[in-house]
């Protein structure tokens, strides 16, 4: 991957102090005299912006193998070598990062569906697939914690289910090799900042990638205005805070400007709709298109912005536009639009008459 590069073990412990398990095995690789890979810290200290794939839950229920309502992401243990195939797929479109898909793999979730047995399990799949692949790709892995669906603002039982969840599935983050650990779409600040806590707390010092979900106006549904909820868990710790899912492209460029305004480091991942009354069964219908896409990273670019993504219904024809906006070179981009090749819409000089001015006079005007 372009994004890696040889760096020196002084680098790495005075970036990472408190990285002790994964500074002795970067020493010893870089003793070996093997290329190291940057963390995503030093990565975005040095300039480089970082994109990131999401959405698996909407795609695998797209593609059949995942239950709209409850969102659980069985598939990890019942088709792992599909799990795989798509992080390979949102990588060769230019995903930095392969996020083990534990979103909804939590104990709340399993216990709707009668699976609490299979919880560990699941966790500790999800996050092999993904190291593999990301070692297979020199791409960084994420853990990933995400809201609970518990929980309520002062309420004691509550918070103490809650971090419990995060605690179990940070330290399984932990045990599975994730070079950093995201909790996201909380639409609660409280809950944020208790995903922060436990990623903090249990998370053995890796990086911490918090972002909340936007889904009305620009406050946080406990009242907290959104630029100023991120700014805290800045000042709490989190080496990354943004904004992620709940709105489409245009209408979370707005939030984010407020974000990047009260933060240092802003990060974002987006989904594809516009429209929330299309949540949850009626997305596809509110898919964003390729230039809207573009436009949205150039804007979250301009921004600011240094992580950047694509959430629900994102896919890798839309990712690698993301990809290319930031100056990525990703594989499948020898497979980008090339129109002008086209018997139609192409290069006139190159095609018929007949297609290029007749058919595609019907055709536009749709005569
Ligand atoms: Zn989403």
């Amino acid at each position: 991957m372009q994004s890696s590069r040889k760096v020196d073990s002084h680098d790495k412990i005075q970036l990472n102090p408190s990285h002790s398990s994964r500074l002795d095995i970067n020493h010893s690789a870089l003793f070996q005299g093997k290329v190291l890979l940057d963390g995503l810290l030093e990565r975005l200290r040095d300039g480089e912006s970082v994109v990131v794939a999401e959405g698996y839950i909407f795609e695998f229920e797209r593609r059949g193998y995942l239950t709209a309502g409850s969102f659980v992401p069985e598939v990890i243990i019942e088709h792992p070598e599909l799990v795989k195939s798509l992080h390979e797929e949102f990588v060769h479109a230019g995903s930095d990062v392969v996020l083990a898909f534990t979103y909804y793999a939590h104990r709340e979730k399993l216990r709707l569906i009668g699976r609490e047995n299979d919880l560990e399990r699941m966790n500790m799949e999800a996050l092999r697939i993904a190291r593999e692949v990301a070692d297979d790709t020199g791409t960084l892995m994420a853990g990933n914690i995400c809201n609970s669906t518990i929980y309520k603002k002062g309420d004691d039982a509550s918070t103490a289910e809650v971090k419990a969840m995060f605690k179990e599935q940070v330290e399984w983050a932990v045990k599975g090799g994730a070079d950093f650990i995201v909790g996201e779409t909380f639409g609660e600040y409280g809950e944020a900042a208790l995903a922060l806590e436990a990623i903090k707390k249990h998370g053995n010092g890796l990086p911490a990638v918090i972002t909340l979900q936007p889904t009305i106006c620009m406050d946080t549904q406990d009242g907290i205005n959104i630029g100023e909820a991120c700014r805290m868990l800045e000042e709490g710790g989190a080496d990354v805070v943004g904004l992620n899912c709940g709105r489409g492209p245009v209408t979370i460029i707005e939030t984010l400007k407020c974000v990047r305004r009260a933060c240092k480091v802003c990060g974002i991942a987006i989904p594809d709709r516009e429209e929330k009354k299309a949540f949850p069964l009626e997305l596809l219908k509110c898919l964003s298109s390729r230039d809207e896409i573009r436009t949205f990273a150039q804007e979250a670019k301009a921004a600011g912005a240094t992580y950047i993504g694509l959430c629900c219904g994102g896919a890798p024809h839309t990712l690698r536009i993301v990809a290319d906006v930031l100056g990525k070179n990703p594989p499948a981009n020898k497979y980008a639009p090339q129109m002008h090749k086209h018997f139609i819409f192409g290069d006139e000089s190159k095609f018929q008459d007949y297609y290029t001015k007749d058919v595609k006079s019907k055709i536009v005007t749709n005569a």
